[in-house]
């Protein structure tokens, strides 16, 4: 099922089609650039992309918008086709901006043929110094009014490679006078030596971003190019390139909708590649990171991810939703799919002095009570078992209805046992607690009807086998990161995560197929490593711990 029929970009699609506008075609496009992986607020692109096209039977492509050698790589065209494999979406076609490099400067050629273009041999910062700013006029470059033959021919030379980097541009002839800074004779090519990932070094000139978007769209018969808010003002410079063009159809129309923004998070690539770069995270898909790759090594089932962005909607003002919301979504789709069992963090143990010995009890428990159909396993219980340190208080603070000496509990699903005594190190600390247990109690009920304030997981000693485990916590301290100092890296989050090695956990567990999560009864979602065995990432804790 898809959302989004009653948002403002399905407004203009419908009376698009009832206007016969595009003959009733629906085009959309999905354009990342291949500088780094895709994130929470491109997975919100994405849904808004392919549903867009999809409620109207039209279709989307996805095009790398690879106009920059100097950042882009193949390593990340291939992990973003993946990722959007994983969100559930499959592309019409795979298009790269790259193939039209020679379209694009045969269009460059013309628009200079039509003294619309010109060589400019300042410098960057003379340039953007001339282009003045909001209320003050601009002022025009000395080669401005070059004619027309000589800038084709200096064109022809940049490409030639006869110019070192930076050493000239080629800018639109506009308007330096106009409101709109974009439209200030916007540079449409630069010199630069890098090696890219498609075209290799075929080309010294790279088109920019306003001369390479709309016209790729064109050339793919995109109708509806769907962008966020930062690119409003460049709106006019899309159609106005498209405009100078000759173009036998209809052109594609520009519209834009709020960024997805989440509290605790940024999504900004440049800030997530460096804390990739610097070491701070463990890499692209470290399961802090807000990218697809770390959600999903941290246990985001991918439903969760675009119900998320769908029932949020399309916008136009910019928004900053909590991160809590997005837990909300992950924690009721693997309510629903994941299977329990029982697993000791922090684990101490827990002799029965009256348990027989030699005696082994096995349980029929449920896989998910959500869930019937996932059946049952059988769990060993001994009298030697490990539970949580902090299921025990030796000294119970008030409101401590957990274990303590003479009180009675339940294990899970077991028996009913009562604390009688503790074994201590030599610095007091309590290693083992003793216990009786009722065994009329099997199975967790007492016949007396006898209550116990609290139930408590254990496993069994001589069946646990031991993990490992990281406990996320949010990787940035504030809401909105960065709004103290201009710096999101500034409140990074030093103890974002903590390793727990030593775990004790249920043997049904070896079985975890990597990646899949299971919830830990009373401790959350846990996702398997793909790759490490008996290593779990904590997707979620059961219930919103953050709220109030
Ligand atoms: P960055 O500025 O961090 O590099 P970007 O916007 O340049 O991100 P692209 O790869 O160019 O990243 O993005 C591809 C598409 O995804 C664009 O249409 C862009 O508008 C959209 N997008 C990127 N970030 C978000 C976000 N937070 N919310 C919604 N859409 C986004
Ligand atoms: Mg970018
Ligand atoms: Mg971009």
């Amino acid at each position: 099922s898809s959302s989004g029929a009653n948002d403002f970009i399905s407004d203009i699609i419908r009376a698009d089609n009832e206007q016969g506008t595009y003959s009733g075609r629906v085009q959309t496009r999905f354009p990342p650039e291949p500088n780094g992986q895709l994130h929470i607020g491109h997975a919100k692109a994405i849904t808004v992309d392919f549903d867009s096209a999809q409620n109207y039977d039209g279709i989307c492509n996805l095009r790398f918008d690879d106009t920059n050698p100097d950042t882009e790589e193949t390593e990340f065209v291939d992990a973003i086709i993946a990722d959007l494999r994983w969100l559930g979406f499959e592309p019409a076609n795979v298009f790269y901006a790259s193939d039209y490099f020679e379209q694009l400067y045969e269009w460059a050629e013309y628009l200079i043929g039509k003294g619309l273009a010109y060589v400019d041999e300042q410098d960057g910062e003379t340039i953007s110094a001339q282009r003045g700013g909001y209320g003050k006029p601009g002022i025009d470059s000395p080669f401005r009014d070059r004619p027309i033959e000589e800038n084709l021919d200096q064109f022809r030379r940049m490409r030639a490679g006869e110019y070192a980097d930076g050493s000239r541009v080629l800018r639109a002839k506009i308007d330096m006078n106009d409101e709109n800074m974009q439209l200030r004779d916007p540079v449409l090519y630069r010199i630069r030596r890098g090696h890219h990932h498609r075209t290799h070094d075929a080309w010294v000139i790279y088109p920019t971003y306003d001369w390479a978007h709309g016209q790729s769209d064109a050339i793919e018969g995109v109708t509806h190019s769907l962008c966020t808010l930062e690119f409003v003002s460049h709106r006019p410079l899309y159609d106005w390139c498209l405009e100078q063009l000759p173009l036998p159809y209809e052109k594609p129309k520009q519209i834009e909708f709020a960024r997805l923004e989440l509290t605790h998070t940024v999504t900004s690539k440049r800030r997530l590649a460096k804390l990739v770069t610097e070491g701070i995270l463990d890499g692209w898909d470290d399961p802090r990171m807000p990218t697809l790759a770390g959600l999903r090594k941290r246990g985001y089932p991918a439903s969760a991810i675009v119900a998320f962005c769908r029932d949020m909607g399309v916008s136009k003002t910019n928004a900053r939703h909590a991160i809590e919301e997005l837990e909300s979504y992950v924690r009721r789709d693997l309510n629903k799919i994941a299977q329990r069992r029982m697993a000791v963090l922090h684990p101490i143990k827990l002799t029965i002095t009256n348990w027989p010995a030699g005696q082994v009890d096995y349980f029929d428990v449920m896989n998910n009570p959500e869930n019937a159909d996932d059946g049952t396993r059988k769990v060993a219980f001994t009298g030697e078992l490990y539970i949580e340190a902090e299921d025990f208080a030796e000294v119970p603070p008030p409101k401590f209805y957990r274990l303590s000496i003479g009180r009675e509990v339940r294990l899970r699903g077991a028996y009913f046992v009562t604390a009688t005594d503790v074994v201590t190190d030599d610095q007091g600390n309590v290693v083992e607690v003793l216990a009786t247990y009722d065994p009329a109690s099997q199975g967790g009920n007492s016949p007396d009807g006898r209550k116990v304030k609290s139930t408590i997981h254990w496993v069994s000693r001589p069946h646990a086998v031991e993990a490992s485990v990281a406990l996320y916590d949010r990787l940035f301290t504030t809401a909105n990161p960065g709004e103290a100092t201009g710096e999101p890296l500034d409140d990074l989050n030093p103890a974002s995560r903590v390793l727990l090695n030593g775990c004790q956990v249920e043997a049904a567990l070896t079985e975890t197929a990597p990646g899949e999560v299971v919830q830990f009864e009373r401790l959350g979602y846990f996702a398997a490593d793909p790759d490490r065995p008996m290593h779990f990432h904590r997707t979620v804790g059961l219930r919103d711990e953050w709220a109030a």
